[in-house]
């Protein structure tokens, strides 16, 4: 039978910097999930965490019963032939990696099951990326999610309310409390999700710098710990990989136009070093912690072959097609791509040279421009973009 307790004894507990059981924790979230614990409760307690911390103890069982709130995917049924797999992003201006790692992994043998989320503030989305292709449906229903997953071994779609529905509450009441800056809170509404997704192996991808959550190296180091520890805990294998947002990643950012660019790269039309030197570096930990490849160099091997051969770019159409997007979308992309009707060349008042990028800065020019969110519900104008940045 349940433990019964008060959620104001929980609170006050954890206010005054006590720790928590792992039967408590359970509780809470259990009312957060059936909303018999009211909004501002679930604030309280979010901000009682943002200010005492929680234990790795206290993290994992918060993880595990965010995860526990709805259902988690089970593949071993599907009897698919590969590892699942995925990668998570903390976020950055310009980062449509998530576009090119998936169809490029699932080319290479991995099962890759993305569920993602929107842009809110100086952050792009990548479903909001994707809702800008004609027809591109963002909020797949579960069992279409797992029979495309299985028919072609890739997909992105939005977090269902069937996973980790308490992290769907929580993270809304977060985000207008000032309470989403919190290690153990953040490691939880990631891990949530993915352990939700039923994944063989996590890869984070850990942004660190001007454009990013995490701005100093210390804290991408701590937050890196947190996640990577609390994954293994909770039995899934995880790593992560540093990464620079210092710069907008890739040449372009926006919507429709880093789309664009990822097709591009896919289909080796472009190549923007740095972009592919992320995620050829993510794939390839991805493959050789999940089994999926015997060292580095066979993996590189196979990816640089994925994309040579067109397969990644195959998978990417693929995708598009079977979410409800275009037959011919890889091919014909700028007839189903919304385009800026006003193009404006900004161009450098003196000679000189660049020293340092505000990249947050020009992640909020696209949300001012249109691009982005001000609020949860803001519209969002898909063509909208910087390029040849
Ligand atoms: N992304 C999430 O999914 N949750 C957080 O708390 C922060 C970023």
């Amino acid at each position: 039978m349940a433990v019964d307790f008060l959620p104001a004894e929980i609170i006050r507990k954890k206010r005054d910097r006590y720790g928590l059981s792992e039967d408590e924790i359970k509780f809470f979230v259990s009312g957060l999930t059936d909303e018999s614990i009211s909004e501002a409760q679930v604030a309280a307690f979010a901000m009682a965490v943002y200010f005492q911390g929680m234990n790795l103890e206290e993290t994992v069982a918060l993880t595990q019963a965010m995860r526990d709130s709805g259902g988690v995917i089970d593949w071993s049924k599907l009897k698919l032939d590969g590892p699942i797999i995925d990668k998570h992003s903390t976020g950055g201006v310009g980062d449509k990696v998530s576009l090119i790692l998936a169809p490029l992994l699932a080319a290479c043998g991995g099962i890759v099951p993305m569920i993602s989320g929107r842009g809110l503030g100086h952050t792009g989305g990548t479903l909001d990326k994707l809702d800008s292709i004609l027809g591109y449906n963002t909020q797949c229903d579960l069992e279409s999610f797992t029979n495309l997953i299985s028919k072609i071994g890739c997909g992105i779609t939005g977090q269902s309310p069937e996973l980790a529905p308490a992290d769907g509450r929580l993270y809304g009441i977060r985000d207008v409390t000032a309470t989403v800056e919190s290690l153990p809170l953040i490691t939880a509404s990631i891990l949530s999700k993915k352990l939700a997704a039923g994944l063989d192996n996590l890869i984070m991808d850990i942004k660190v710098g001007s454009g990013a959550f995490a701005r100093e190296m210390s804290t991408a180091h701590n937050l890196a710990k947190s996640i990577v520890t609390v994954a293994n805990a909770a039995n899934l294998p995880c790593s992560a990989v540093i990464t620079d947002m210092n710069q907008v990643l890739g040449r372009t950012a926006g919507n429709a136009v880093e789309v664009r660019e990822a097709i591009e790269h896919l289909t080796m039309k472009g190549r923007d070093d740095r972009l592919m030197e992320v995620t050829i570096t993510l794939c390839r930990k991805l493959m050789v912690d999940s089994g999926l490849s015997k060292n580095a160099e066979d993996a590189t091997n196979r990816l640089e072959d994925s994309l040579s051969s067109g397969l990644a770019a195959e998978k990417f159409a693929l995708m598009v097609s079977e979410m409800g997007g275009p037959n011919n979308f890889v091919d014909d992309y700028d007839s189903y791509l919304p385009v800026a009707p006003v193009k404006y060349p900004v161009t450098p008042e003196h000679a000189g040279f660049i020293q340092t990028v505000d990249t947050r800065r020009l992640g909020l020019v696209v949300t001012e421009l249109g691009g982005g969110r001000k609020i949860a519900t803001s519209p969002v104008d898909y063509a909208v973009g910087l390029t040849d940045i």
